[in-house]
């Protein structure tokens, strides 16, 4: 019985994991040779699948014992399909043409290319209050006294990308990078009125990526992982988010990704997210 139970257990999908992988398919199916949708033509049937990279049971295509259940149905694993192409992949007849390293590179390219179109849309211009609203709802207070240092500027983003082995993400940080100065004046405006929410959001950040780094021995493991980590430190913030007392319901996800990786970049940069290169003397 505790098979049954497991088998349930990564197919359990979080909401904010479901909700992530929508916006990023920009309702393309993942395959790099379909240009199938995947909400059908109704504008309401779903036609897409989400499919195991590594498989939800023993059974299944590409299952890989070292991962655990919460590995197995985490974002990283996940890949959204049309209907067809979920069949073709899971048919366990073809596990040798679908290796695990070609859908996770499937996943990774679409996916990059989605937020690169999110990004050129400028949805702030649509909405400009949407940063506020994420900066809001990331910095809420804690229970806790804080003692919170001022934020810094990273030295350098290449530097930093390059000591952190940033692969997968580099395209999307040079992407976001330039709203930097925009997310600056609405912190500023905000310290104007005399509150810390800037350093209340870094913190909140910064908190989110030292536990995920306690998963990791040392700074190998984490730039093995780098782009894990920051699909990681992404969504558990999503995850805080939607416990925020300030929701976001009036925004599309679209613009709420687009404003939080504003927001996320920006901490990279400031070293709250990823290692700090050493001090060149
Ligand atoms: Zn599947
Ligand atoms: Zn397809």
């Amino acid at each position: 019985m505790t098979s049954k139970k497991q088998k349930d257990k990564a197919r359990q999908y979080k909401p904010s994991t479901v909700r992530r992988l929508d916006t990023l398919s920009g309702n393309e199916c993942a395959n790099p040779n379909c240009q199938k949708k995947l909400i059908a033509e109704d504008n309401i049937s779903i036609v897409s699948k989400i499919c195991h990279i590594a498989a939800a049971s023993k059974e299944g295509p590409r299952y890989d014992i070292n991962m655990n259940d919460d590995e197995r149905r985490g974002f990283d694993n996940l890949i959204l399909l049309c209907d067809e192409h979920h069949v073709i992949i899971d048919n366990k007849e073809n596990e040798s043409l679908y290796p695990t390293s070609l859908l996770k590179k499937w996943k990774s390219d679409h996916e990059k290319k989605i937020l690169e179109l999110i990004s050129s849309k400028n949805l702030l211009s649509k909405h400009p209050l949407s940063l506020n609203k994420v900066i809001n709802a990331i910095g809420n207070k804690m229970d806790e006294i804080l003692n919170l240092t001022q934020a810094v500027n990273a030295p350098n983003t290449d530097l930093k990308i390059s000591f952190n082995h940033v692969n997968r993400y580099e395209s999307i940080i040079r992407e976001f990078a330039p709203y930097q100065g925009k997310l600056n004046k609405i912190y500023e405006e905000i310290e104007k009125e005399g509150s810390t929410k800037k350093e209340l959001v870094l913190h909140n950040i910064k908190r989110v990526y030292l536990n995920i780094k306690a998963d990791y021995k040392n700074i190998d493991e984490i730039r093995i992982n780098a782009d894990i980590i920051f699909d990681r430190v992404i969504e558990t913030i999503w995850n805080n988010i939607d416990k925020a007392p300030n929701k976001l319901d009036e925004y599309d996800q679209e613009t709420i990704d687009f404003s939080l990786m504003i927001v996320i970049v920006d901490a990279f940069m400031r070293c709250n997210i990823l290692e700090e290169p050493p001090k060149t003397v």
